[in-house]
């Protein structure tokens, strides 16, 4: 097993349907560890820098939007395979494929509010948190 970090956050769609607690609880029990947790609206810049991957697609713009609307619950999360274990957790993209037990399956329906963003590989991880974070604000 490896050790590895994964950047989650809650989208402004999450944070203002109040399951802040519901999310951080699921990872929790899981017996994944919290190493870095804060809360802010992100610029237009940070938002399309982290979804620079779609950038062109039609739903670009709409998602910027989106993630810029509120407050987001940026963390790093930390433990053996997490990248993947973490993209379980959250379930498929489109919430009505998501199956239910999974974040998405259970709690929501609606793909541009799917209400969690997780890291989808050891590169993008990385890239994220260092996006979102500085070290100094994350555990040794
Ligand atoms: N998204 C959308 N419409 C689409 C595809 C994606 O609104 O047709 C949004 C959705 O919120 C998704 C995000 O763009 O979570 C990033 O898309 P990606 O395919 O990376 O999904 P994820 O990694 O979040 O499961
Ligand atoms: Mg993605």
């Amino acid at each position: 097993m490896t050790s590895e970090r994964t950047f989650i956050a809650i989208k402004p769609d999450g944070v203002q349907r109040g399951l802040i607690g519901e999310i951080i609880g699921r990872f929790e029990r899981k017996g994944f560890k919290l190493v870095g947790i804060k809360q802010l609206i992100p610029t237009r810049e940070l938002a399309e820098n982290h979804y620079k991957v779609h950038r062109g697609r039609p739903f670009f713009a709409g998602l910027v939007d989106l993630i810029t609307s509120g407050p987001v619950v940026a963390m790093v999360w930390e433990g053996d395979c997490i990248i993947s274990s973490a993209r379980k957790i959250i379930g498929a993209t489109k919430p009505l494929e998501a199956e239910p037990g999974t974040i998405r399956g259970d709690l929501a329906i609606n793909i541009s509010r799917n209400v969690i963003h997780g890291s989808d590989a050891v590169e993008t991880a990385e890239f994220e948190i260092n996006l979102w974070f500085k070290a100094s604000e994350l555990n040794i």
